[in-house]
């Protein structure tokens, strides 16, 4: 019987690991990473809900992203104007979800990019800890991630993003996650690479799925 039980166990696990990738190589600091997440911020966050981004930057949990530098000087392209700056391969990632979106008749114009800490704490003094990100703890330092203009939480172009922005390496890392201390904000996307999207999609499958849902039949 319990020889029975192990097969089991062990055959459910191999299913279960089998169901969405995961980076192994990182396997042991992603364990870290939920234990700094529980002592630090009291937030118990499931293994399959971190993510590493293709800079080796954590997804899904928060954490002090601007005091290590992911991104070289050289790396960062600055655009319309030098409004806007994001590392050349986010950039590049976002020009592609544009003319996809384009192709849908469906403009994406940014409202922010990269935040340094100081514009950092400008903002989390204007809005409070329920709308911002401490200084420091924003995805914006990372040089990868956008707040969208007119993106909401029910109307077309968040539908749209749904169904296609992780196909081009984005997730909305501010509306699905377990980390509840800030209000969801579907305009947020960050560019976390192929990889860690497609891993992100499946440990959000049911929740985007419904979400999905929710969206088109309030339309
Ligand atoms: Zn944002």
């Amino acid at each position: 019987m319990r020889l029975l039980f192990f097969l089991l166990f062990s055959i459910n696990i191999l299913f279960a690991q089998e169901d969405c990738p995961k980076a192994w190589m990182y396997y042991e600091w992603r364990v870290d990473l939920r234990k700094i997440t529980l002592e630090e911020y009291q937030i118990e966050v499931p293994i399959d809900k971190i993510q590493i981004d293709f800079l080796g930057a954590p997804v899904g949990v928060p954490y002090k992203f601007g005091y290590k530098f992911y991104v070289k000087p050289e790396e960062v392209a600055h655009f319309e104007e030098d409004e806007f700056a994001l590392h050349q391969q986010a950039y590049e990632a976002l020009k592609a979800l544009r003319s996809a979106a384009l192709a849908d008749s469906l403009h994406l114009p940014i409202h922010y990019s990269y935040r340094s800490i100081e514009e950092q704490r400008k903002v989390y003094k204007r809005f409070g800890a329920k709308v911002a990100e401490k200084p420091g703890m924003s995805e914006h330092h990372l040089y990868t991630t956008i707040d969208l203009k007119w993106v909401s939480d029910h109307n077309e172009r968040f539908l749209w993003l749904l169904e296609n922005a992780f196909d081009y390496g984005w997730v909305p890392s501010y509306y699905f996650r377990v980390d509840q201390r800030l209000k969801k904000e579907p305009w947020h996307w960050r560019y976390v690479g192929k990889l860690a999207a497609d891993k992100f999609y499946c440990a959000w499958k049911d929740e985007i799925e419904a979400k999905i849902e929710k969206i088109k039949k309030a339309q």
